[in-house]
């Protein structure tokens, strides 16, 4: 089940037009990959890296939100972050296997907050800048990432 939506939201002047359902992805925590270079068009896999969804042997990685949308910079009280996509290692390609169910929109993620607090302090700039850089392995303890569609949805955990 896909956990409850916080309800919390940044300000507009932070999304400065990107949508909230966008925004909300960027930082988030790699699973199974990583930047290999200062853009976002580089990845690497990890070793042994897994497909977030069916457990085969990852292939690639895919940026969510998709690589088209770019870079995000946040700014906040603390300060101002340039935020890229999460990576999530995948079996297929943007064609087939669990990456093409991705970009055929079979499968969504969503990256859930665990609780109002968590996610308040996500949008101030205060995680950002105490701890919990961009794609900090730590903010797993505070959200998770979910896979699924319609009522269907699992949390990954990736690898
Ligand atoms: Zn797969
Ligand atoms: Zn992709």
């Amino acid at each position: 089940m896909l956990p409850r939506d916080t309800g919390i939201r940044p300000d507009a002047s932070q999304l400065r037009g990107l949508s909230y359902a966008k925004a909300k992805l960027y930082g988030m925590p790699h699973l199974g990959a990583s930047y290999a270079g200062g853009g976002i068009g580089r990845t690497r896999l990890g070793d042994g890296a897994l497909c977030a969804l069916c457990g085969r042997p990852a292939a690639n990685a895919h940026h969510e939100p998709p690589r088209s949308n770019g870079a995000f910079l946040l700014p906040t009280k603390w300060g101002q972050f340039v935020l890229k996509p999460a990576l999530i290692a995948l079996c297929g390609s943007g064609t087939a296997g669990c990456h093409g169910a991705r970009h055929d929109r079979r499968v969504a993620f969503e990256w859930r907050w665990a609780d109002a607090d968590a996610e308040a302090l996500w949008w101030s700039g205060y995680l950002l800048s105490h701890g919990y850089p961009p794609h900090s392995r730590r903010l797993l303890d505070l959200g998770g990432w979910y896979a699924g569609s319609g009522d269907e949805w699992t949390r990954i955990e990736g690898r």
